[in-house]
């Protein structure tokens, strides 16, 4: 008998009426013929209900105690949807995340799952009886509670479904899929049918709050499909699945985060080890870093600015006041009124000028790009707060997400997911732990770089509008906060068009008061493939260490979820590579591939 896992989130449990609604669905899927488990939500608002209490007492409430007080949210919601079960005549058994067993790590408030045992439920499913898991909860090895950060349901739901190798896991909301942008901003934003795991990743860690980013990491790994739907409907939602809607399109969806914030660090020695002195005490705080970026000054001095959620600013400020200190140097600024507006396609990786379009959108909307990053599969831009809607609006629009594409592809839902780790998942430990797939060499590049360039929309714009209009693919972009009006670009272009690139920039910079451009003909990109590459703060620190132990300075730097790049002098490329095998060997699966002697 198929077991089927469905999660319902806050508001599809928020009073009386919603619960039974919820019961009615999952007696009925019951009544096909499935087993089911139910992972549910706290009511509504309660858990920032509890927050709130929590914080009139003490604004840095101890996180266990935080902990101890959250689960309580799920523990009410789980008697009570057993309770409305019962009352249609069905039989239920509610599980807060201890009963079942779910073991996590102790970091309370962001615990990590390590192993779920599945004997209690299979037990109770074979006696036709409905589990109802309480979401967002664990128990550490001391039994402690611990909680599995904030909108954590989505992923005690997919650990299950993965444990108990689910036919399905139904992820039951108050929209009725995955949008290309949060159909809260943009009612022009479009339900897709599917999307990729990479992009959905991206997705949810770059604001669009409809899934946990941990619970897609932990589908991608355990190759779990996530239905996403409508609590009140039946109509089919989206699925999440290893592959995207449509192989055509470059860019598949946009997000927001408006709580960005921005830290600039100035003034600090261009060499070795810099970055890991200022990155280290912030991963010590459990905080993850966006859109890293480190420009080289011509006097031996380098600036570093990078952004974090506002919630984190504090403690991350707080850190690298700390690291600055043990440098003996350097100075930190910070900007509160900006907003981080990214795009992400799996299809972008292999076309030239999806960047050029998204900067073009925003210099005609007048809107300024203060810091660009760029993956193979993501653009994200820092704009002012108060035009990043638009921000988000125009680029939604200039990629045409509100059309649906002419080749949608859409898999079949209802096999359970196959997946090698699925077997031994319920006894492996760390099930969340990360897991880097390889370690790449790429030593086809070469990087141009233009300083001093004039801090006002259109920009970026008319640089890679050039670039692109003499068809040459560029991989890494990176532009760095203004300093004094000022920005730096740097990107990477394959090595047999460095020339004409350059050229280009040359004629560029001849209309920019004081800009300089420069290029490098030899640069090595380095980069490390898994999952969890941003979750797992420790990632970008081991790879700082690893570089900076063999002497290696870092020139760019980009993190996605799934990948770190990492562009190096480029004859250092190959010892690079040995020392980053060397520092992920403990969680490397594939041993190393050798060098690529073409982007991909
Ligand atoms: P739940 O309480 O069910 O977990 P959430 O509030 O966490 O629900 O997630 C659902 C919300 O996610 C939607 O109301 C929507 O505003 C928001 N959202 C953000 N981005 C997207 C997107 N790309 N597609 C769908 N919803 C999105
Ligand atoms: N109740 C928790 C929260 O509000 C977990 C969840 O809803 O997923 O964050
Ligand atoms: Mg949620």
């Amino acid at each position: 008998m198929a077991i089927i896992v469905q999660k319902f989130g806050g508001t599809s449990v928020a009073d009386s009426e919603k619960i039974l609604s919820a019961a009615k669905k999952a007696l009925a899927t019951q009544k096909a013929g499935n087993q089911v488990v139910m992972v549910v939500s706290a009511m509504g608002k309660n858990t920032d209900m509890l927050v709130d209490l929590a914080r009139q007492l003490n604004s840095r409430p101890p996180a266990r105690e935080m902990d101890m007080l959250l689960s309580t949210g799920e523990q009410v919601s789980v008697a009570l949807m057993a309770m409305a079960i019962h009352s249609l005549g069905g039989e239920a058994v509610s599980l807060t995340g201890a009963q079942i067993g779910i073991r996590t790590d102790s970091s309370h408030t962001r615990a990590r799952i390590q192993s779920i045992p599945t004997d209690r439920m299979r037990q109770l499913l074979d006696e036709d009886k409905i589990v109802i898991a309480a979401g967002f909860q664990g128990i550490d090895e001391n039994f402690n509670i611990t909680t599995l950060g904030r909108g954590g349901s989505d992923l005690t739901a997919v650990a299950l479904a993965a444990v108990l190798k689910a036919a399905a896991c139904e992820i039951y909301t108050d929209v009725d899929g995955v949008y290309t942008t949060d159909p809260r901003l943009l009612s022009d934003a479009r339900k897709v049918s599917q999307i990729s795991y990479d992009e959905m990743l991206e997705l949810a860690s770059l604001g669009a709050g409809v899934l946990h980013s941990r619970s897609v990491e932990f589908a991608k790994r355990y190759n779990v499909p996530i239905h996403v739907r409508h609590s009140f409907s039946d109509s089919p939602g989206s699925l999440v699945v290893a592959e995207s809607e449509s192989p055509s399109q470059a860019v598949g969806g946009a997000a927001v985060t408006k709580n960005e914030s921005l830290i600039s660090i100035k003034d600090i020695p261009d060499q070795p080890g810099t970055s890991l002195t200022i990155f280290k005490n912030i991963a010590d705080e459990n905080i993850t870093v966006d859109m890293i970026v480190q420009n080289v000054g011509l006097d031996g001095r380098a600036n570093i600015a990078f952004t974090v959620l506002d919630d984190d600013l504090q403690v991350a400020r707080d850190a690298v006041e700390k690291s600055l200190g043990e440098l003996g140097c350097g100075r930190c600024e910070f900007r509160q009124d900006v907003s981080k507006v990214s795009v992400v396609g799996l299809g972008m990786a292999q076309q030239t000028g999806v960047a050029d379009h998204m900067f073009r959108t925003l210099a005609a909307a007048g809107i300024n790009i203060q810091m660009i990053t760029t993956s193979e599969i993501k653009i994200s831009v820092l704009v002012d707060r108060e035009r990043a809607e638009e921000a988000l609006k125009q680029v939604h629009q200039a990629f045409s997400l509100e059309t649906a594409p002419d080749d949608i592809q859409t898999r079949e839902i209802g096999s359970p997911a196959e997946s090698d780790e699925g077997e031994v998942a319920s006894d492996l430990a760390g099930m969340e732990g990360l897991r880097v797939d390889e370690v790449l060499l790429d030593e086809s590049q070469g990087r141009i770089t233009i300083s001093q360039i004039p801090d006002r929309p259109g920009v970026a714009a008319h640089v890679f509008e050039k670039i692109a209009s003499e068809n040459i693919f560029v991989d890494m972009i990176v532009q760095s906060d203004s300093s004094e009006g000022q920005a730096s670009l740097s990107f990477t272009v394959p090595r047999d068009q460095l020339e004409s690139a350059f050229k280009v920039a040359q004629s560029l910079v001849t209309d920019m008061d004081g800009a300089e451009a420069t290029y490098c003909s030899e640069v090595a990109k380095l980069s490390i493939a898994g999952i969890g590459m941003r979750s797992h703060t420790g990632v970008a620190i081991r790879s700082f260490q690893a570089l900076s132990g063999s002497d290696i300075n870092v020139e760019m730097v980009n993190t996605s979820e799934v990948r770190i790049n990492l562009v190096i002098d480029g004859d250092r490329g190959a010892i690079g590579m040995d020392a980053l095998t060397d520092a992920f060997s403990d969680v490397l699966s594939k041993k190393p591939s050798g060098r690529q002697s073409s982007p991909s």
